[in-house]
C-alpha cells in the first residue's frame, strides 16, 4: 500500500467546521501525529480515516484506492483508542483474537496470529489473565495487539496514552514507536501533547480550528514556524509585533528596525524568536537586534533560568539561559538587552 491521501476532507455539523478542507499525504510505512488544541478537528479527521464519519466534502484514499464512502469493517484499520476500550469478559488472548474470529480465520492460523502478537508485546505470560488483572501498560499492549492482529492497512492511535501515569507515558511512547516501525504500519496518531508528538512521529500535522497548519519534521515546526499560531502552540517563542519595512529590514511598531535573514512570501506582522536565542546584554551590541527591557521574573529550571522581561511598549519577553553561564547577577527590576541574531528568528503573518 502507498500510504493514505486525504484530498480536501471537510465536515460540517450545522454551522461548525469541524474540518476545513485538510489535504495531507500520510508515507507508506509513516507515522503521523495530528496535533493541537481541544477541538480543533483532530479526531474526526482520524474518524474519517477509520470510516465512523463520512466526509462533507473531499476524499479519501488508502493507496490507489478510494475509501471516502467504504464502511469501517471494509476499511481494515487497527484502532487503540483512549482507555483501551478492552473487552473486561475475555481474556487477553480472547481479546487479541476477537477480530480474527469475526473475519473467519481457520483455527490453526487464529492460534499462530494470536501466539505471534503476544510475543511481540511481550505478554506470552498473561494470555490468561482478564483485563483487570493487567497494569495499564499491559492492557494498552493488549489493545496495541488486538489492533495489529488483523494486519491493518492503517493503524490509528487516538490519545493512546491519555489514561497512564507520567513515567508509563514515557515508556509505551516509545514501546508503541519500535513496535510501529517495526512492523513498518501506516499509522495516524491523535495528540494535544506536543512533546509526545515530538517524540513518537516521524512528521507532525497541526491543526487548529478545523484546518491544517503546517506540516512537517519536529525540527520544521519548531525552527520554521509556518504561522504564528504554530510558533507559539510549539514551544516558547518571543512574538513581536511590526512590519516589513524594506528587504531584510522588519520595524517594530515603536519604530525600530530589527534584521532578518529570510522571509517566507506574503504580508508579514510578526518577528518570532525562540527564549533559547536570545541573550541578555548591559549594553546594545553593535550588530544583531537588541530591545531594551526590565526584568520581570527570573526562574530557575534546574538546567536553565528563564528571564520574564517587559519592553517599554509592554511587549512581554522570554530569554533562556543555561542555570550555570553565571548569569545569575541579574535581578528582577533590572534593565537590560535583550540580544537576538538575524538568522535565528522567523517572520510570520
Ligand atoms: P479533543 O482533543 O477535545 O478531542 P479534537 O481536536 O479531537 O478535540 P474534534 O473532536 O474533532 O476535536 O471536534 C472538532 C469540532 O467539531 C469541535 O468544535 C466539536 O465540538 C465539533 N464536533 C465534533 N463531533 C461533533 C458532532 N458529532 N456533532 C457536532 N459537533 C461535533
Amino acid at each position: 500500500m502507498a500510504g493514505v491521501t486525504l484530498s480536501k476532507i471537510t465536515k460540517t455539523y450545522g454551522e461548525v467546521r469541524a474540518v476545513d478542507a485538510v489535504s495531507l499525504h500520510i508515507r507508506n510505512g509513516e507515522l503521523l501525529a495530528l496535533l493541537g488544541p481541544s477541538g480543533c478537528g483532530k479526531t474526526t479527521t482520524l474518524r474519517m480515516i477509520a470510516g465512523f464519519v463520512t466526509p462533507t466534502e473531499g476524499q479519501i484514499r488508502f493507496g490507489e484506492q478510494e475509501v471516502t464512502y467504504v464502511p469501517v469493517h471494509q476499511r481494515h484499520v487497527g484502532m487503540v483508542f483512549q482507555g483501551y476500550a478492552l473487552f473486561p469478559h475475555l481474556s487477553v488472548e480472547k481479546n487479541i483474537a476477537f477480530g480474527l474470529r469475526v473475519q473467519g480465520w481457520d483455527t490453526a492460523r487464529k492460534e499462530k496470529k494470536v501466539a505471534d502478537m503476544l510475543r511481540w508485546v511481550q505478554l506470552e505470560a498473561m494470555a490468561e489473565r482478564m483485563p483487570r488483572a493487567l497494569s495499564g501498560g499491559q492492557q494498552q499492549r493488549v489493545a496495541l495487539a488486538r489492533a495489529m492482529a488483523i494486519e491493518p492497512a492503517v493503524l490509528l492511535l487516538d490519545e493512546p496514552f491519555s489514561a497512564l501515569d507520567a513515567k508509563l507515558r514515557t515508556q509505551m511512547r516509545s514501546e508503541i514507536r519500535e513496535l510501529q516501525k517495526e512492523a513498518a504500519i501506516t499509522s495516524v496518531f491523535v495528540t494535544h501533547d506536543q512533546e509526545e508528538a515530538m517524540a513518537i512521529a516521524d512528521r507532525i500535522g497541526v491543526m487548529n480550528q478545523g484546518r491544517l497548519e503546517q506540516l512537517g519534521s519536529a525540527e520544521d515546526l519548531y525552527q520554521r514556524p509556518a504561522s504564528r499560531f504554530v510558533a507559539t502552540f510549539i514551544g516558547k517563542c518571543n512574538l513581536l509585533e511590526g512590519r516589513v519595512a524594506a528587504e531584510g529590514r522588519f520595524e517594530l511598531q515603536n519604530g525600530q528596525a530589527c534584521g532578518f535573514a529570510t522571509a517566507p512570501a506574503g504580508e508579514l506582522r510578526a518577528m518570532c524568536f525562540r527564549p533559547e536565542h536570545a541573550r541578555l546584554e548591559h549594553s546594545s551590541p553593535t550588530s544583531g537586534n537588541a530591545l531594551k527591557a526590565t526584568v520581570r521574573t527570573v526562574t530557575y529550571l534546574g538546567a536553565q533560568t528563564e528571564y520574564e522581561l517587559r519592553t517599554a511598549a509592554d511587549e512581554r519577553l522570554l530569554v533562556s539561559v543555561a542555570s550555570d553561564a553565571a548569569r545569575h547577577a541579574v535581578q528582577v527590576g533590572d534593565e537590560r538587552y535583550v540580544c537576538w541574531d538575524p538568522a535565528q528568528c522567523v517572520l510570520v503573518a
